[in-house]
């Protein structure tokens, strides 16, 4: 039975969190404090989260603009503690997942069926405060500790707007869907809902990593004849299999670019590419090695905040479409309780994409794992 206030609302909660102090080093567990949501926010106990690529990359802070101390973590998925005034589509005990970009359902970008780039929610990778009041909640003895895309799920609590929580069928496993609340629907939106592909075309993936394999996912369901995966790591192909990749290209076995030797292969191009690396020259190999007439490439990857994308003109005066997406184009609120439904429907298989478990306290692990390329998804288990 759940009570209609937890007994914690409206208090402070002193809770662990992994606190990242400087690019690069190690995160260190501590003790914060976690203030009551405000207006419009939610506070959130985190059960599971899992690490993506983008937390790496601006733990790294090599090409991003550093902003420490700092909560990172939006993968993740938990249960609803106490919301704010104003709070109307959740309560306490629902089941969430939070995302990195909301909807805030008033704008025009959610008012239109092609967008999920919601005004006031879309990402912000350099705000490090809460809308409503241009502060932390965050804070340990007085300092304030920075939050990150509006999640930060490496904290058994954390307050988040209530337009980027997902309520979800509360019999859904937390500890697996919590990978559909960035990677996964990200690829899998990207095929789905951006490239499109036909039954029985031909579909490139560059980058074999979660967001990657959930792309070749969306290709296999769709109906895709031929799967091409391409990545620099030879160890991702004999993952990939399992994720209906059909034929492999390193970019590093060739001496020309790698869109010259898949253009080769598909008779002139593929049909749809999606690159899901991050790395700009992927980017553009991704675009160059579409098909003239038909072909679509869509960006999925997340850049070096310097990176630029170049091509000639006359490539996409010849008929090619180039494409971004943000989350798969999936709404958030609207949209993903219903990946997570593919998912009790067996539809979608997301055991595959775990392949590691570590307690909240050796969340250290799992970004060594990352960082050596090793694995897909872990998930970290903030109760032990
Ligand atoms: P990952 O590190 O697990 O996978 C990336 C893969 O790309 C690796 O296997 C790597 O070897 C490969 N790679 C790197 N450079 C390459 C190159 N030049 N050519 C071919 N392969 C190359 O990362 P992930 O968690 O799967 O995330 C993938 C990307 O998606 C990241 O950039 C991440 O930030 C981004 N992302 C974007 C969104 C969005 O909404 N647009 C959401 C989530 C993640
Ligand atoms: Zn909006």
């Amino acid at each position: 039975v759940e009570l209609a206030m937890s007994s914690t609302a409206g208090l402070v909660i002193p809770c662990k969190a992994a606190v990242a102090w400087e690019a690069g080093k190690p995160l260190v567990i501590e003790t914060v404090e976690v203030a009551p949501p405000k207006a419009m926010e939610v506070r959130v106990k985190i059960k599971y989260t899992s690490l993506c690529h983008t937390d790496l990359y601006f733990w790294e802070a090599k090409g991003q603009n550093p902003l420490f101390p700092r909560i990172f973590g939006h993968e993740a998925a938990g249960i609803v503690e106490s919301v704010g005034e104003g709070v109307t589509n959740l309560e306490v005990g629902d089941h969430v997942l939070p995302v990195f970009t909301g909807e805030c359902g008033d704008c025009s970008h959610c008012k239109s069926e092609e967008s999920n780039m919601c005004d006031l929610l879309r990402i912000n990778t350099d705000r490090g405060v809460m809308l409503n009041d241009g502060k932390a909640r965050f804070s340990i003895k007085g300092t304030p500790i920075n939050h990150f895309v509006g999640t930060s799920t490496f904290s058994e609590y954390t307050v988040i707007h209530s337009g980027c929580l997902a309520k979800i069928n509360s019999l859904a496993p937390l500890d697996k869907v919590c990978i559909l609340s960035c990677g996964i629907s990200t690829g899998l939106g990207a095929t789905l809902n951006v490239a499109k592909p036909r039954r029985g075309s031909s579909v490139a993936v560059f980058g074999l990593g979660a967001v990657g394999l959930a792309a070749a996912e969306g290709a296999r369901i769709a109906g895709a004849s031929r799967i091409i995966g391409v990545d620099l790591n030879p160890n991702r192909f004999e993952e990939a299999k399992k994720f209906g990749v059909t034929e492999f290209v390193n970019p590093k076995d060739h001496d020309r670019p790698v869109q010259e030797v898949i253009a080769e292969m598909t008779n002139g191009g593929v049909d749809r590419s999606i690159e899901c690396t991050g790395n700009a020259k992927a980017m553009i190999s991704a675009f160059e090695c579409i098909h003239d007439g038909w072909g679509v490439a869509v960006l999925v990857g997340v850049p070096s905040k310097d990176a630029v994308f170049m091509t000639k003109p006359i490539n996409v005066l010849n008929e090619r479409t180039l494409k971004g997406t943000f989350f798969g184009n999936y709404k958030p609120r609207t949209d993903l309780p219903s990946v997570v439904d593919m998912y009790m429907n067996k539809e979608l298989e997301l055991e595959k994409f775990i392949t590691h478990r570590v307690p909240f306290s050796d969340i250290n692990k799992a970004f060594d794992y990352m960082v050596k390329g090793e694995g897909l998804r872990c998930i970290i288990s903030m109760e032990d």
